[in-house]
């Protein structure tokens, strides 16, 4: 069978995406590979459809143990053998599982990278033919990356170990040009095929903002966004708890996520936000991981992550249908410090030793400034995150809260030389409270104890003192100023400083328009315009209503509930009967069908086995096993309507 049917036999598809036909091909091959692709491009069906062509059982080494279960299902649901193996098993599924497998019973094992030196593993990679050893999330063995696991580092031990080697591919979708030689390097692969799909994801609109009161800000947001569903990521627990509960009390459908709450509960929330029943999902990092929900229309961050490729990976999640999304940071330079705390205080984080400990903090920090760059750059964002994956962008996209300019252009080098020779003089051994005291002339018990007031630059600055730290915040950025890492941070000169000091550079920095009263209104909507923007919602459903060939648009227009047309209740008709079927086979819903398999179907009524073959999802086991159900919910719809 070629590759072509084995994607329709058991996914359901017709065509491949970009990337995946010459990866497959290259396995097929032999030839080892590594894939870069974005999150949703594909990147499963690039290591499944060789596993299930090749002979001989493919090992998938995977990270993500909660999310194994969910995979191993999806494939089983679609007629592939498959099984996993980690800690959530106990001794005896996992003898059950390694005897199955030398029985010859799967085509695919995901195992979690701490099983694999152990001698049950190794003794089952004697006793059968290893067809592809696969490394997900392949970043995770590079100490540059943002997810560095040591267990990761005995792959190719393993690798070597095995009778014969098979074709290694590895796949990620984060990865830098520094953790790309990484993971060739690390993983020894040979003369690889490495394919980076481009990064962009041309429907998604990027915006920072440095609100003075954030909550305000999330609400006139999504007051722009009603009725369709979002995430609104928080750094941490305790925010999650006070921004659902103010999102509640205003009247908002929110719910929340984080590793506080029970099992019971999460699941729960998860359920509401994937069916619409909450629109808003608050939560914290731990929300997101393999959901596949395609008509999140915003990711807000209500907090500043700590490096790019998180805050990319989460942002992601939005318009995965390909429709319009908001992608919105909500910044302020607490987020920087609360990060700082977090990388001295990670829990979770695992050092080998005390030396890469120190380097692997280091380059979290470095990574951390780069995420406060893209908070407070003036370039184009989306310029911004391209280029820190190793791509050459234009530098105007024309579609990010830069480009679409709402900053000017401020000349600072007075405010530069005035604060970098107020440091010089205060000996560089206060904190940035204090310069700013000193810079504006305020008298203080303290600064008149060190004998500060007596300085030349006591007082010479007019600026308010809430404008004079966030220079001082960006001068530290570009290195004219730094910050000891000290529980109370010390402002010293930075590498920069002669630069300004001597060498006379001008300095320039964007910051807000000076005015904001006018646009204000805008988004304030009154009554009236409130009518007028759902009749203009309404004319538009109707309009693709005519359009048989957009209905796929017009189902994710009638997911936001607070405009759903009467008459597009076959889709929902098939929601229910989905979520009937994944509660009864305790699987998650799009386990049974995506969002787009559905809408597919709505499209296309079909009304034979044939025809329902022919539905993008559809492949020969689900055909078998929903089929009829499928075809007589739609056959009962029609019935209803005629
Ligand atoms: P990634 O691992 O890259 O984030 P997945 O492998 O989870 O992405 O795939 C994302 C979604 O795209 C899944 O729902 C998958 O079934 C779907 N998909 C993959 N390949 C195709 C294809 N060729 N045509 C249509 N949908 C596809
Ligand atoms: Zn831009």
């Amino acid at each position: 069978m070629t590759a072509l049917k084995t994607l329709k036999k058991y996914f359901g598809y017709d065509f491949f995406r970009t990337g995946q036909e010459p990866l497959i091909n290259d396995i097929l091959s032999g030839r080892d590979v590594l894939g870069i692709m974005p999150t949703g491009a594909g990147k499963s069906v690039c290591f499944q459809i060789p596993a299930l062509m090749m002979d001989g059982v493919a090992l998938v080494v995977s990270p993500l143990i909660s999310l194994m279960k969910d995979q191993v299902n999806a494939l089983t649901q679609s007629g592939v053998a498959a099984a996993y193996i980690n800690s959530s098993l106990t001794q005896r599924q996992i003898e059950k599982a390694l005897s199955n497998a030398r029985g010859g019973a799967y085509k695919i094992i995901y195992v979690a990278p701490e099983r694999l030196p152990t001698s049950d593993i190794a003794a089952l990679a004697e006793s059968i033919k290893v067809s592809m050893l696969t490394v997900d999330e392949a970043h995770c063995i590079s100490q540059w990356g943002q997810d560095f696991r040591p267990s990761y580092a005995q792959i190719p031990a393993f690798i070597n170990a095995l009778p014969s080697r098979p074709v290694v591919s590895a796949f990620t979708a984060t990865a830098t040009p520094r953790v790309r030689e990484d993971i060739v390097n690390l993983l020894g692969l040979r003369n690889p095929q490495i394919l980076v799909t481009g990064f962009d994801r041309a429907n998604l609109r990027f915006d920072v903002r440095k609100p003075a009161n954030k909550y305000r800000a999330l609400a006139k947001f999504l007051d722009g966004k009603a009725g369709s569903s979002g995430i609104v990521y928080c750094g941490t627990r305790k925010t999650v708890e006070a921004v659902c509960g103010m999102l509640r009390a205003g009247g908002y459908s929110a719910s929340r996520y984080h590793a506080g709450l029970t099992d019971q509960e999460r699941h729960k929330n998860q359920d509401d936000f994937l069916y619409d029943r909450a629109l808003i999902m608050v939560a914290t990092n731990a929300f997101g991981m393999g959901i596949d929900k395609s008509n999140v229309s915003f990711v807000v961050h209500y907090n500043m992550p700590k490096d790019i490729e998180s805050y990319y990976q989460e942002a992601g999640r939005a318009g995965r249908d390909g429709s319009e999304a908001d992608c919105l940071l909500l910044y302020s330079g607490q987020d920087v410090r609360l990060n700082e705390w977090m990388i001295e205080n990670d829990r979770d984080a695992q050092y080998p030793d005390k030396k890469t400990e120190e380097l692997l903090k280091e380059r979290g920090r470095k990574r951390l400034r780069d995420m406060a760059f893209y908070s407070t750059t003036s370039d184009c964002l989306r310029g911004f995150i391209l280029k820190y994956f190793g791509e050459t962008p234009p530098n105007y996209c024309g579609k990010c809260g830069s480009c679409n300019s709402n900053f000017e252009t401020i000349d600072i080098t007075i405010d530069a030389q005035q604060i970098l020779s107020c440091v010089a003089r205060m000996n560089e051994r206060f904190g940035s409270r204090m310069v700013v005291d000193v810079l504006r002339g305020t008298e203080n018990e303290k600064a008149a104890r060190f004998g500060l007031d007596k300085l030349s630059t006591f007082g010479i600055s007019s600026r308010p003192a809430r404008q004079l730290r966030e220079i001082i915040d960006f001068l530290a950025l570009q290195g004219y100023l730094a910050r000891t890492n000290d529980e109370y941070p010390v402002i010293k000169l930075g590498g920069r400083s002669e630069e300004v000091l001597r060498g006379g550079a001008a300095v320039q920095m964007k910051l807000p328009k000076e005015t904001p009263k006018r646009s204000e209104p805008d988004l304030r909507e009154t009554r009236e315009e409130r009518k007028e923007r759902k009749e203009r919602g309404a004319r538009k459903v109707r309009k693709i209503r005519g359009d048989r060939k957009s209905i796929v648009a017009s189902v994710a227009a009638a997911m936001l509930p607070a405009e759903k047309p009467a008459d597009f209740g076959l889709f929902e008709a098939l929601r229910k009967l989905r979520s009937e079927i994944a509660s009864e086979q305790r699987v998650p819903a799009y386990v049974v069908f995506t969002d787009s398999a559905l809408a597919d179907m709505c499209m296309k009524m079909p009304r034979t086995k044939e025809e329902f073959l022919g539905v993008s999802g559809v492949g020969q086991v689900k055909l078998e096993k929903f089929g009829e159900m499928f075809l007589g919910a739609i056959e009962e719809y029609k019935s209803q309507i005629l």
